[in-house]
């Protein structure tokens, strides 16, 4: 083995019994399309430990956007409150429909959203508010919830990052009137491809049905609640097969567990590199900032960042780590910017933070079967970079 293996940004983690459960569904049940037993224990599980009154599997949180924007009758023109600051599937979800992206800026402290500019950025044609939880931290939903109830808006939150995140003591995701959650591989808790819609409003829950099968009435069927199926709304074909939720499944009952593991990774690497966070100070460098995750609610430890003075800083971070085998990786090039962003959605105010914050911040590893040896050596590339200059 070489003495410096390298330390990848992200390792999957199996939790154990994934293979287990998929035989268990093609040997045993033999039933491997969706909406079979392990797509109802998936489902199960979400109601009842994010507290939702109903959870649907998808084969995406991408999936789960597009369902909402069909579930809010998002219509050409439309606009849609949301973060610059986020993955491309929070605005194509709306896109698609018609509807009109309009960025606001970002808080410095927790990078999401900014609820002070939200009353100022609605007009006549705004249907809706997309909160996006960046890195698994809490958007302050109480005040974008009272926002959208006075002026009659529906509320989306993009958990993609968020799954197990608490804010006062409600689950992220089952706060608005849709949550999204995303189980693709990069996220805490995988499917390879995979998310869940989460429905709160109790009058969207058989629409939701619907329109996730294919626009059929075929989830009445077989609870024998209408004599035969047929085509009743517009729709797609948004669940996953079996396969992918007996996957899941042994995922979910890990789910606790591997929250907890990358809670504590989380919080080993704040406390290694409090010392280099700011303000400057007689035991502290003050050189980058670390997140902020407030007092209000729990963390799941998806991401661990930094920001840096500049852009070129940065670069040059990236290019000291990858020398001693380190990956780490920037986020968001901002969606306001981008070629689509710039022709279809709109932006209300300025994007300072959203750009400053894109140009600047880091993500380091962070997988639950990180060392900590590993974390030590990020910690000391990190820190001797500093200590260089
Ligand atoms: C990952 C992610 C998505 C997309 O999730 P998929 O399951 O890959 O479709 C959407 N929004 C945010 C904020 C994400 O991080």
């Amino acid at each position: 083995m070489p003495k410096d293996p390298k330390i990848p940004f992200n390792r999957p983690y199996i939790a154990g019994r994934e293979l287990e459960y998929i035989s268990r569904a093609v040997n045993e049940n033999r039933k491997i399309s969706g909406d079979g037993p392990f797509t109802a224990k998936c489902q199960a599980w979400l109601e009842q430990t994010l507290g939702v009154k109903k959870a649907l599997l998808t084969h995406s949180c991408t999936g789960a956007l597009e369902m909402s924007a069909l579930l809010c009758d998002i219509r050409p023109g439309d606009e849609v409150i949301m973060p610059s600051f986020t993955f491309v599937s929070t605005a194509n979800a709306f896109v698609l429909r018609g509807g009109v992206p309009v960025f606001v800026d970002i808080r410095e402290d927790t990078l999401n959203l900014d609820e002070r500019l939200l009353s100022g950025a609605v007009t006549a044609k705004t249907r809706a508010i997309v909160p996006v939880h960046y890195a698994g931290t809490p958007c302050d939903m109480d005040v974008i919830m009272d926002i959208a109830r006075k002026k009659g808006l529906k509320v989306i939150e993009d958990a993609a990052q968020a799954h197990l995140s608490t804010h006062r003591g409600r689950h992220l995701g089952s706060i608005g009137d849709l949550g999204c959650l995303s189980f693709h591989e990069t996220k805490n808790v995988i499917s390879g491809e995979g998310g869940a819609l989460l429905i709160n409003d109790a009058e969207m829950a058989e629409r939701a049905e619907i329109i996730w099968e294919k626009g059929t009435n075929r989830k009445r069927f077989f609870r024998g609640e209408v004599d035969k199926y047929t085509w009743v709304d517009i729709g797609s074909s948004f669940l996953p097969g079996e396969i992918v939720a007996a996957f899941l499944y042994a995922q979910l009952e890990m789910a606790e567990t591997i929250i907890a593991a990358r809670r504590r990774l989380f919080d080993r690497y704040m406390a290694g590199l409090a010392g280099l966070a700011g303000p400057a100070g007689p035991t502290q460098k003050g050189v980058l900032r670390l997140p902020e995750i407030g007092k209000d609610g729990t963390y799941n430890g998806h991401i661990m960042y930094i920001v840096t003075r500049s852009l070129a800083e940065r670069t040059q971070l990236i290019e000291h780590l990858a020398q001693r085998g380190i990956k780490a990786v920037f986020h968001y090039v901002p969606l306001h910017s981008s070629p689509m962003g710039e022709k279809c959605g709109r932006v209300h105010g300025n994007m300072a933070v959203t750009d400053a914050v894109s140009d600047r911040l880091l993500r380091l590893p962070l997988y639950y079967e990180m060392s900590d040896d590993d974390m030590d050596r990020v910690i000391a590339a990190v820190a001797g970079f500093y200590g260089q200059r």
